[in-house]
């Protein structure tokens, strides 16, 4: 590989007689992320901006010129817009190289937890990319989108068969929406009872989206306490269920991937005063094929097919959020509804019950159909698998750090585990030390401080896409660290040392972009 390199390189040389490159760093290491370009400062392109400098060349006019000034008067601006002067090369460039700034799962391990941020297979962007898919319109007459219908169609009875639920949406565009779907749903189905009711009861350990839902459905949040083992307290629901809960929102297995035991008797306590069950299911990876919410009394369940089913989630693209629901809110789902008549799709958009448009047209039709593409390239079986072996990479982990880590809850994990720092703190280390030590090692850290329950938590989801040889490598950055924060406990508190930026104020940085220091 290297010799190659030099070869070409000197071809290319003698065929342009410039100087000859020599290659000097020997010290050249490869990352655990797999970094080997040079990493330089980049210009912003206002920087870069040369006056007059053009990415087009247009002919020379041949109609008679048009003054703006006559046609539009005052409206026209007396100076031109600042905009940057550049040739097309520069912008390809300068995109490209900020390209390569980014973190992504293609590039290495991403173990945030409750993310599910897993390797996606490439075959479902393929056929996410062919032109029957990618260039439909979504004007275009029902008969010519049989195939595109027949998918959705397909895919909302699979969701239901996976989730044991009755029916479903799949147009929420993220779990949080279709978490807003769902309440919205439970509030048509109280309101055609006479009462929306007034309050939601919400678990401390559940994701931190389910209350800004239920509030946005005008309920207030009724926080429910864990229990000492981390799970879903049946005597506290009990107390907290009156007439006025309209549902309580279980995320299901909860923050600190641990499965809520208690699910059908929590379900069983609500649904006796009249209240239904929401069911945050984002991180069904944990449940595929061993779990049917909807057998356990779940009423509304959202799933994150850009968690689960084969869309990255958290890339800034698109996701897709479905929610299945229990036979009591079918009436109330989102239009429109997808319906088979012999060999032929249609589409319902009138049901008086419906909620209405929740999306428009068919949601995120891209999202739909790698999850469909995803799903019947593992089949029944391979669902099973990938819930196996995201169980079994956490408790890898789990197993292999829970020594040198706090572990507040020792339940047994399902796909992701939460340890505190805790130990650390006796040497002035605390978990977001650690995290930015994890890139001194190339490993891109985990969640931390969430979920809220456990102080300092670092929250690691390994998934079940990675190998045994990388959860090593994470793991054993993970232990050197444990090991310099006893001794050497300076170098985590002052790391990142290697990468290009050291600590920036994330909240900040997120608010006031700052292009240059
Ligand atoms: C990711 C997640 C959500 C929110 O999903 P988005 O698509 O990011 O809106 C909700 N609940 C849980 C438990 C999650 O992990």
């Amino acid at each position: 590989m290297e010799r190659r390199n030099s070869k070409s390189l000197s071809d290319t040389n003698q065929r342009t007689n410039e100087p000859t490159y020599q290659r000097t760093d020997s010290s050249y290491q490869r990352t655990a992320c797999g970094a080997t370009g040079l990493v330089l400062e980049e210009p912003t392109l206002f920087e870069q901006s040369v006056p007059g400098r053009r990415g087009i060349s247009l002919p020379a006019i041949d109609v008679p010129a048009f003054n703006p000034c006559e046609a539009f008067g005052d409206l026209v601006r007396d100076k031109a817009p600042e905009l940057p002067e550049l040739a097309e090369s520069d912008v390809a460039r300068h995109f490209t190289r900020l390209s390569t700034r980014n973190f992504s799962k293609d590039l290495g391990f991403y173990p945030l937890g409750s993310c599910t941020m897993k390797y996606n297979p490439k075959i479902a962007n393929k056929v996410a990319a062919m032109p029957g898919f990618a260039d439909t319109h979504p004007f275009q007459p029902l008969s010519s989108v049989q195939g595109n219908l027949r998918i959705c169609y397909e895919l909302e009875r699979w969701l239901c068969e996976i989730t044991g639920m009755n029916a479903a949406t799949l147009w929420p565009a993220a779990g949080s929406h279709g978490e807003l779907t769902g309440m919205l749903m439970i509030r048509a189905y109280h309101t055609a009872r006479g009462n929306p009711r007034s309050k939601v009861l919400i678990p401390d350990s559940a994701h931190g989206t389910n209350p800004a839902s239920a509030v946005t459905c005008h309920y207030d949040v009724v926080t429910v306490q864990s229990g000492p083992d981390g799970l879903l307290d049946p005597k506290a629901v009990a107390e907290a269920m009156d007439k006025e809960v309209a549902a309580i929102m279980i995320t299901n297995p909860n923050t600190l991937g641990v499965y809520e035991e208690n699910f059908k008797a929590v379900a069983d306590i609500v649904h006796a005063k009249g209240g239904l069950v929401y069911c945050d299911g984002a991180n069904l990876n944990a449940l595929m094929g061993f779990v049917k919410p909807g057998e356990i009394g779940a009423d509304a369940m959202h799933i994150n097919l850009h968690k689960t089913f084969g869309t990255p989630h958290g890339g800034g693209g698109p996701g897709a959020g479905p929610v299945a629901v229990s036979r009591a809110l079918e009436p109330y789902l989102p239009m429109p509804r997808i319906a088979k008549n012999g060999d032929n799709y249609t589409t319902i958009s009138d049901k008086p019950e419906s909620i209405g448009r929740i999306n428009t047209f068919f949601g995120n039709f891209g999202v739909l159909l790698r999850a469909y593409v995803y799903i019947r390239e593992l089949g029944a079986e391979g669902l099973v698998g990938v819930t196996k072996m995201a169980t079994l990479n956490a408790n890898y982990v789990k197993a292999r750090l829970k020594d040198a880590y706090d572990l507040p809850y020792s339940r047994p994990s399902l796909h992701e585990c939460v340890f505190s720092d805790k130990r650390q703190n006796a040497y002035g280390v605390k978990t977001l030390d650690i995290a930015k030590r994890l890139m001194d090692y190339g490993c891109h850290p985990p969640t931390i401080y969430f979920p809220l329950i456990v102080h300092g938590s670092i929250m690691i989801e390994p998934t079940e896409t990675e190998c045994k040889e990388l959860l090593d490598e994470f793991c054993d950055a993970m232990l050197t660290i444990a090991s310099e924060c006893e001794k050497t406990p300076e170098l985590v508190k002052n790391a990142p040392s290697r990468p290009f930026r050291r600590r920036l104020d994330e909240a900040k940085a997120a608010r006031d972009a700052v292009l240059k220091e």
